[in-house]
């Protein structure tokens, strides 16, 4: 075995089933420089070409669908049901932005004695550093509207799981996509996410993880004033008003916190329930939390599988105070890091409705008043996602317009669209991606005057 191999255990059973080569420093530095190397020949390719590669790429994606979804099965242990979503949204992502290329349209800007144009020129090398809650979609979110934007990209998956994003690199590349144009390097975030950071010739880090590594991230791209966007933690409030249809508010709430066993950054892990309808939704999330069906996530019928990690299972456990527990679902035995949907009525001195936990657990609290509501919404330093359940137009607009987040909903617990704009306010993060704001975060503005003097 090779020193620097590294285990992938299987989340559902806590066997290692593979193992894979973490890259060095210098493996690193060599991949760095292929892709600057390769920047030229990819920015100056036709636009319909570079459209057309995307295209094909995501068709790839597209007939790898299963297989890809199977992997990410036993890589991450997500359901199938949700790997196959996965998958296809790399697909969606892909045609998306595939389209930029032949409408990275600049500006016409009137001047006196000539022609003013602006163009949207590529950075150049583009580094991702993608954590292991959602593997492929949040790579795609990067390697998508950068490649498209004509840069080259250097991607470095979470350790825990890196198969899919090798396998999304294969497929570029049996394409036609140039192997240099896009390489994925599965490494430790001190080594190769680090070396990103430092390196002279990545002109951008895309990061997507923790809040206290993204600080360090935007640390280090100071020093060279590097471009950088952020994607970080949430703490995210669904709100529950006595108006609203409750019975819906209720039976869909355990699915806006307990998808992906809760880790996701956008889970809404605090419910907050108007006093004069707290007992009876209360009353109607218990059946609809029990009913959650967490299984081998292989099963078809699985919502929920198991945590990423021991280490993860271990994290979530120390958030649960017994003395707060309301209620809790099932999980299977067995050697996975199952972990029950679990529900706390926190106060706000409960660690479980201060921080993340990145688990299958929601702390549930009254409120009297819209503005109360607003407040507690508000008392955190993330400010990712949140849902606003309501029958008041109005109120829906007060409320969405006075909750600090990026992605909120009415109604629903609606998951990203990859053709609207996604990020953070406050600690959750810089910068957007996805959508058409994405574009700008990989591209620089460029202002020309062309003298039409004689
Ligand atoms: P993490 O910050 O530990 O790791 C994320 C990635 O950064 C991994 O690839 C890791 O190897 C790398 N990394 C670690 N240390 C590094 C360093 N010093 N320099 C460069 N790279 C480094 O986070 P995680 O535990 O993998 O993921 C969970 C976190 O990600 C949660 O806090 C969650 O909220 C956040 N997240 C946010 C979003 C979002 O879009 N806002 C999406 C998914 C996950």
């Amino acid at each position: 075995m090779a020193s620097n191999a590294y285990d992938l255990i299987n989340p559902s059973t806590g066997a290692v089933f593979q193992t894979v080569e973490l890259a060095s420093v210098e493996q690193t530095d060599e991949a760095i420089g292929r892709a600057k190397a390769a920047f030229p020949g990819w920015r100056d390719l036709a636009p319909a070409t570079r459209a057309g590669l995307l295209l094909d790429f995501a068709a790839a994606v597209g007939n790898q669908l299963e297989d890809l979804a199977q992997l990410e099965v036993r890589n991450a242990g997500h359901t199938i049901g949700n790997a196959r979503w996965e998958a296809g949204n790399v697909a969606a992502v892909l045609r998306y932005y595939a389209a930029a290329p032949e409408r990275l349209f600049g500006r016409q800007i009137p001047v006196p004695g000539g022609l003013n144009v602006t163009f949207r020129e590529p950075l150049g090398v583009v580094g991702i550093i993608v954590p292991w809650n959602f593997p492929m979609p949040i790579a795609a979110w990067g390697f998508a509207p950068a490649l498209a934007a004509g840069n080259t990209v250097v991607l470095k998956p979470a350790e825990l799981t890196p198969l899919t994003a090798l396998r999304l690199a294969e497929l570029a590349h049996s394409v036609g996509i140039p192997s240099d144009v896009f390489q994925v390097l599965p490494g430790a975030g001190q080594v190769v996410g680090q070396r990103f950071v430092t390196h002279p010739d990545v002109r951008k880090v895309v990061f997507t993880g923790s809040t206290a590594v993204g600080k360090q991230i935007a640390t280090g791209c100071a020093d060279q004033v590097k471009r950088f966007t952020l994607e970080l933690g949430g703490k995210n409030a669904n709100i529950v008003f006595a108006d609203a249809d409750i019975e819906k508010a209720a039976a869909t709430a355990p699915y806006g916190v307990f998808d992906n066993a809760g880790q996701d950054c956008c889970a809404r892990s605090r419910i907050l329930v108007q006093r004069s309808v707290y007992d009876r939704f209360l009353e109607l999330l218990e059946p609809a939390v029990k009913g959650v069906r967490v299984e081998e996530p292989l099963s078809e019928t699985a919502e929920m599988g198991p945590l990423i990690s021991a280490a993860q299972r271990t994290r979530v456990e120390s958030y649960v105070d017994s003395s707060r527990v309301a209620f809790t679902g099932s999980c299977p035995d067995g050697d996975g890091f199952w972990f029950p949907p679990t529900v706390l009525l926190s106060e706000s001195d409960d660690p479980a409705w201060n921080q993340e936990v990145f688990g299958p657990v929601v702390s549930v609290r009254p409120f009297e008043t819209e503005a109360e509501a607003i407040a507690l919404a508000n008392d955190t330093e993330y400010g990712l996602s949140g849902s606003i359940w309501t029958r008041d137009v109005g109120r829906a607009l007060r409320v969405s317009r006075g909750v600090e987040a990026g992605n909120l909903s009415v109604n629903s617990h609606s998951a990203v669209r990859y053709w609207t704009p996604f990020g953070g306010f406050k600690q959750s993060g810089l910068g957007r991606e996805l959508g058409p704001d994405a574009l700008d975060g990989f591209t620089e503005v460029k202002n020309v005057f062309i003298s039409t003097e004689e």
